[in-house]
């Protein structure tokens, strides 16, 4: 019950048993990479261009900085979390001039005009957010920082979407969202091996004025499908799982898979208050569809929990930095966010207290 990776469904570990030819030369390679960047663009909803690289989620954090980002540029970094926080310290690893406002770890976004006012005065190129703080287990509301970004001209608007997308509402276009990056082994249940991200026409622009050339750069996959040409070898098999467990996301119902994570995340609160634990997120903040945080109670330390409830055959999430050892995550999203799951963990975790 980790927040991703997720079990993977037999039926997408199935879809990549066959040998494959050379993904640069096989004309079926370039179709099925189409064919993947389309679902992925519904799920996004988008109609930019949807790129797909080899590697977690992490990879795309860093493409999306690196390839339209030169040292000296502003960087406005909204944080709820350890995501939010760290991608403004990756900004800076790179020589941008960044300016964090934080919310602290258990907020959502709460005040809007102190972000229009950060926008005002710093004159930020680029804006980052995290839709779901994954070890928070809290969301932020993208829509309304898009309209900041529309209204202050902010030239990029970046969101890391990968705990949340697929298994709650993301409207890429709608947002103003300029680069919206994903990944396969959280909600899409694909192992981990693919990350990717959608790329609007402005973004695509300043990563040609950018022009950077490393191993993780965006530019490359520009016209990589026109002229059939990637920059290294694509990975056939990881892309075959990815574009099954985005037909599966399809075939269910983007609508019905949203519900279906809304409905399993309330139960799971329930049950955790019902258990007399607490949630970690503040009492005002957006709650995750995908992950809860729960606080680790008084007088059990998370190391002797873990060890409790992996006796009895159920693994969920430590934490990181600040919030190791003190909170604690279940993961209901993509396979995970089944009902019955969800209620056999809970009932596990309730005997093991
Ligand atoms: N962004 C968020 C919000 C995440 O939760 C994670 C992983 O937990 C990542 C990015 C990075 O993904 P990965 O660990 O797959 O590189």
């Amino acid at each position: 019950m980790v927040p991703g990776p997720v079990s993977v469904p037999q039926e997408i570990l199935d879809a990549a048993t066959a040998n494959y030819g050379s993904a640069d030369l096989e004309t079926e390679y370039v179709a099925l990479y189409k064919s993947t960047e389309k679902a992925l663009q519904k799920i996004m909803h988008t109609c930019n261009r949807v790129v797909i690289q080899t590697g977690e989620g992490m990879l795309v954090l860093w493409s999306a900085l690196k390839s339209v980002l030169s040292p000296g540029d502003r960087v406005l970094a909204l944080s709820t979390g350890l995501f939010g926080y760290g991608i403004g310290g990756m900004a800076e690893s790179i020589g941008c001039e960044v300016r964090i406002v934080d919310f602290g770890f258990n907020e959502s976004i709460n005040d809007f005009e102190l972000v229009e006012r950060a926008i005002r005065e710093f004159k930020p190129k680029m804006i980052t957010l995290v839709h779901c703080e994954t070890p928070s287990g809290t969301m932020n509301d993208v829509a309304r920082i898009g309209e900041l970004k529309a209204r202050h001209g902010v030239p990029l608007f970046y969101v890391d979407a990968v705990s949340g997308l697929g298994g709650s509402l993301f409207r890429t276009d709608e947002w103003q969202v300029d680069l919206c990056l994903g990944a396969s082994q959280k909600c899409f249940s694909a192992p981990a091996s693919l990350s990717f991200l959608s790329v609007s026409e402005k973004a695509w622009e300043l990563a040609e004025e950018r022009n950077y050339t490393g191993y993780d750069a965006l530019l490359p996959f520009r016209e990589a499908v026109k002229n059939r040409y990637f920059p290294y070898t694509p990975y056939w098999h990881g892309t075959v799982q990815l574009y099954k467990a985005s037909e599966r996301i399809l075939q269910e119902g983007l609508n019905r898979v949203i519900a279906r994570h809304e409905k399993v995340a309330a139960y799971c609160r329930k049950r955790i208050s019902g258990m007399g634990l607490e949630l970690f997120a503040a009492p005002d903040a957006l709650l995750s569809p995908t992950v809860t945080a729960v606080k680790v109670p008084a007088g059990l330390s998370w190391k002797k929990l873990d060890v409790r409830l992996r006796e009895q055959g159920v693994v969920v999430g430590g934490n990181y930095g600040c919030l190791a050892g003190r909170v604690f995550r279940v993961g209901h999203m993509g396979s995970q966010a089944d009902p019955e799951l969800v209620r056999e963990a809970m009932d596990v975790l309730a005997s093991v207290l």
